[in-house]
């Protein structure tokens, strides 16, 4: 098969062409920069730049894998979980290129492609693992067996905000910009991780021991800067978001090992935009050497919103010999995650 992978679910318009687990390439587009006056995406403003952004960038996710759109075999869309407008626009997209292809169109969970992104760079999955899931709106860690075959199990979620969202918010509150990763790790770098106890919530979490909280963590930041201000004295930025991002951290790491352990697995995989992080990065792969456990990340281009996981996912779809979903599917902004096809097969 020669699928394409249409993605539209946030502020990223991505299309990816993955053919037998190999990515031949993709093209991507962010609004990402208009959203920033706003400190997080403006449903809006994400939809109407999806469409404006999505046949440019379709050309050149043909000409960066070399194929003619005739030579497509078969559509795989995101078509939930995402902003309802934005996924719409990828989708209509997507049932438009496979209605006049006349080939097959799958609709795709948006968070199992996530987890698909890994095997674009290190191969299929193993028959087990665990997958952190950590971007801007998602803070998720999944059981994941077959990714096509099998249900996926969502251990665990946030009760309030994403960790990418925990980011982007404390670094409006230090006044670094947006999108806030990026500027609190750099602001981070030269900072004592324990100048600050910050919390760090549910972190033994007895009967959610997979859930999150990281509201409290920002209100915490404010609370410190607040009374920083108030003495009128310097706010040690670097010593706040070095705290911020080392609490933040031991929750994630601890968790997702956690899970790995107690499900008795080997390995782990982390993918989304908070990815990027390098202390997230440093402190999970420490954990999983001492664990014996193998750590798969991504590059940063397919730990973020992209077409390619899409695609992968849709790839293994086929492979797998699954049914269409057919031309008619909605598209589901709240879906939830039982398995990797929506509409979740009758099989599953
Ligand atoms: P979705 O949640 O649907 O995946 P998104 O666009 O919010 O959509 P991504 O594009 O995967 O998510 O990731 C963006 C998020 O990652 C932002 O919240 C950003 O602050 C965070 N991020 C990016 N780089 C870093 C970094 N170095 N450290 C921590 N967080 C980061
Ligand atoms: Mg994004
Ligand atoms: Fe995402």
């Amino acid at each position: 098969p020669v699928v394409l992978g249409v993605e539209s679910s946030c502020d990223e318009t991505g299309f990816g062409i993955v053919s037998d687990g190999v990515l031949l390439g993709q093209g991507l587009a962010s609004s990402a920069r208009q959203h920033a006056e706003f400190g997080g995406v403006v449903p809006e403003i994400a939809a109407r730049a999806h469409l404006d952004a999505a046949v440019p960038t379709l050309q050149i996710a043909l000409a960066d894998a070399g194929v003619e759109l005739g030579d497509i075999t078969h559509v795989a869309a995101t078509s939930g979980p995402g902003l309802a407008t934005a996924v719409h626009v990828g989708l209509a997209a997507a049932k438009s290129i496979a209605w006049a292809l006349d080939v097959p169109l799958y609709g795709v969970h948006h968070l199992a492609g996530h987890a698909a992104a890994d095997t674009l760079e290190h191969g299929p999955l193993p028959d087990e693992s665990i997958v952190l899931i950590v971007s801007g709106g998602h803070t998720s860690i999944l059981h994941v067996r077959d990714l096509v075959r099998d249900p996926i199990v969502h251990l665990g979620d946030t009760l309030d905000d994403a960790a990418g969202e925990a980011f982007d918010k404390v670094a409006r509150l230090l006044g670094l910009g947006y999108p806030g990763g990026p500027v609190v790790s750099k602001a981070a770098a030269g900072g004592d991780p324990r100048a600050f106890t910050f919390p760090r919530a549910l972190m033994r979490g007895g009967d959610a021991p997979y859930m999150f909280s990281f509201s409290g963590l920002k209100t915490a930041v404010a609370r410190t800067v607040e009374t920083i201000e108030r003495d009128g004295a310097a706010v040690p930025i670097a010593d706040i978001a070095a705290s911020f991002e080392q609490a933040v951290v031991d929750v994630l790491v601890a968790k997702a090992l956690k899970a790995v352990r107690e499900k008795d697995l080997q390995t782990l995989v982390i993918v989304g935009g908070v990815a990027a992080n390098a202390r997230l990065r440093t402190s999970a792969q420490e954990a999983c050497d001492r664990a014996g456990i193998e750590l798969r990340i991504p590059p940063i281009s397919l730990c973020t919103d992209n077409g390619a996981m899409i695609a992968a996912v849709g790839d293994l779809l086929v492979r797998a010999g699954a049914e269409p979903s057919g031309l008619a599917i909605p598209a589901d902004p709240s879906a939830v995650l039982h398995g990797a096809q929506l509409p979740l097969p009758a099989a599953l």
